[in-house]
């Protein structure tokens, strides 16, 4: 995992870094309790992958 996804400023999925007017959602947290974040709303990843259903 790269320092910018580290601190919550690129996805963690697709390693995107956010700019503005990108949307992105919290996604878990790394090993020393920083929340990480990925692309959402059809931006990034998140317009090439299928929503994830649970
Ligand atoms: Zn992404």
């Amino acid at each position: 995992m790269t320092p910018l996804q580290l601190e919550g400023h690129a996805c963690i999925r697709c390693g995107r870094a956010f700019i503005p007017g990108s949307t992105s959602a919290p996604d878990g947290y790394s090993d020393d309790g920083r929340q990480l974040f990925a692309c959402s709303a059809g931006w990034g990843c998140s317009a090439e992958l299928p929503e994830e259903k649970p």
